[in-house]
């Protein structure tokens, strides 16, 4: 560990952060480690339940005054927030490639992304607006209002450990409603730091709270059935969101779910191929292929299949692997060790059942969990590949005859979270916005995310929308009035 990261991780905070003071855990301390070299990073709190409670009772305590602060003072703590983050953006690119491996440049990137959030909701918090008007009738006035939900559960995964908590925190400080937040085990420090921002940018003490924990469910379930909560907002995997579902609907709890996903990646006969294959490396290679929105599924028209394999055979062969903050590297590590035998084994699996390997598929010895960037081609229906979250950097590739049988392949699943399609057939490219079923589509482009736009998916992919108009809806909740005319 260079003497930079050394400095950076002891400004890091390791407690708890719970009604505005860091405090210890109820656990066995955790360690964080670094998935390039398997070095523990750093020792940080373990919550049990009796804090998460603690966590939730000082949102609570904070919830009536956040509410009443003026929308104007809450962006402004925002932006502030935002600006802070410019400032500090070196630290928190080069922390969360310390605990999460995804290369210096991306995790630049994300802090762009997550910041945008900050800005974007700095904004909305003065624009939530309502309706008045008469009632068909004409006996009297109706007055549509929006109220913040009241206290909110946020729960984050470790892909991209600024972003997703930024696209929580942000919208719900910006809607009035005060939070507790849990992020991954895996890529805590990040947050941890992150809310070390926020009290420097003005939220007030009980405002945002954090709790780390080894133990998510024991933490999670009992603010979950405190009537108090009123929003559970959660970012992860489908079999962990199908549970929290099941868990808030006995306090009949507002929920955002943003889930898993298993994207299309639809290259038609007529697609430029130079951006089909920009568009791939960046929708399979970004985050080393760790991302909601990656590419799983390449589906490509059987006249053009050989040669998109062999051009992004020939990209994947230049990437270079290693730990994020050296120079030049484009590829991580995975996350852990469970994930890289998890994406050995799909690749094992889809040559089992006939794929042919043009690239890749090998796990270098350690120390750190990487996989080799890989290339499948003839992936055969029936291949785990095609049905399961890859979640790792494999290109998987099938090819097509005609149109309807591309859309059938690409709604073949239970996910719907994001597509994408190349084609220059501006009337063919309207067809797959209309039959697509997916929450977003990138037309000609590998990359959708926007602080601007709606983010989420339809089907097994989650339910609401994070980012643009709609985001700041998931923490408001809408109040009509009747007033007779007299
Ligand atoms: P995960 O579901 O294992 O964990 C997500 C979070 O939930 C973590 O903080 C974890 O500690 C917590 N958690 C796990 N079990 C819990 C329980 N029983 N009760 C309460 N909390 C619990 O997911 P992950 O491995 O961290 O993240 C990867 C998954 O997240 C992938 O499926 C990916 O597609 C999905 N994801 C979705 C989006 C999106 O916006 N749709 C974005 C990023 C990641």
């Amino acid at each position: 560990m260079s003497t930079r990261e050394t400095e950076l991780l002891a400004r890091v905070p390791a407690g708890l952060y719970i009604d505005g003071a860091w405090q210890q855990g109820g656990g066995e301390p955790i360690d964080v480690t670094d998935p390039a070299t398997g070095v523990v990073l750093k020792q940080i709190a373990n919550a049990d339940a009796a804090d998460g409670i603690r966590a939730l009772d000082a949102a609570v305590a904070a919830a009536d005054s956040w509410a009443a602060t003026a929308p104007r003072v809450r962006a402004e703590i925002l932006r502030r927030a935002f600006d802070l983050l410019q400032e500090r953006r070196d630290d928190f690119a080069l922390l969360m490639t310390m605990e999460m491996g995804k290369p210096l440049a991306e995790a630049n990137g994300e802090v762009t992304y997550g910041g945008e959030f900050l800005r974007w909701f700095s904004e909305e918090a003065v624009r939530i607006s309502g309706r008045y008007g008469l009632n068909p009738e004409g006996t009297g006035s109706m007055v549509v209002s929006q109220r913040p939900v009241g206290p909110c559960l946020l729960i984050t995964p470790w892909n991209f450990p600024l972003a997703m908590a930024t696209r929580k925190i942000a919208p719900a400080l910006a809607a009035g409603c005060t939070v507790v937040v849990k992020p991954a085990e895996l890529t805590p420090l990040t947050t941890l730091f992150f809310v070390q921002l926020l009290e420097d940018a003005g939220v007030p003490a009980g405002v945002v709270n954090v709790i780390t924990t080894s133990d998510s469910s024991t933490v999670a379930a009992p603010i979950i059935a405190d009537p108090r909560l009123r929003k559970l907002s959660f970012t992860g995997s489908t079999a962990v969101g199908r549970k929290l579902i099941v868990q808030a609907a006995q306090g009949v709890l507002r929920t955002s779910m943003e889930l898993g996903g298993n994207a299309p990646f639809v290259v038609f006969e007529d697609a430029d191929l130079d951006k089909a294959v920009e568009g791939a490396m960046l929708a399979k290679f970004r985050n080393i292929g760790q991302a909601c929105t990656a590419a799983n599924r390449f589906i490509v028209h059987e006249s053009v299949a050989g040669e998109f394999a062999r051009r992004v055979a020939d990209r994947v062969t230049a990437l270079k692997m290693g730990r994020g903050t050296e120079s030049g590297v484009t590829i991580g590590p995975l996350v852990n060790e469970a994930a890289v035998a998890g994406t050995d084994a799909l690749v094992k699996d889809a040559l089992a059942h006939g794929a042919t390997l043009l690239t890749g598929g090998v796990r270098p010895a350690g120390p750190g969990s990487f996989y080799e960037p890989t290339v499948l081609t003839g992936v055969t229906p029936g291949s785990a590949i095609l049905s399961e979250e890859i979640f790792g950097p494999v290109v998987g590739i099938v090819t097509f005859t005609d149109e309807a049988e591309a859309v059938r392949l690409a709604n073949s699943t239970e996910y719907g979270l994001v597509s994408y399609v190349f084609t220059q057939d501006l009337a063919r490219g309207q067809r797959m916005i209309a039959q697509l079923d997916t929450g977003m589509m990138g037309l000609n482009t590998g990359l959708v995310s926007n602080a601007a736009a709606p983010f989420g998916g339809v089907k097994q992919s989650g339910l609401g929308r994070e980012g643009g108009l709609e985001g700041i809806h998931e923490y408001l909740s809408t109040k009509y009035t009747l007033i007779p005319v007299s």
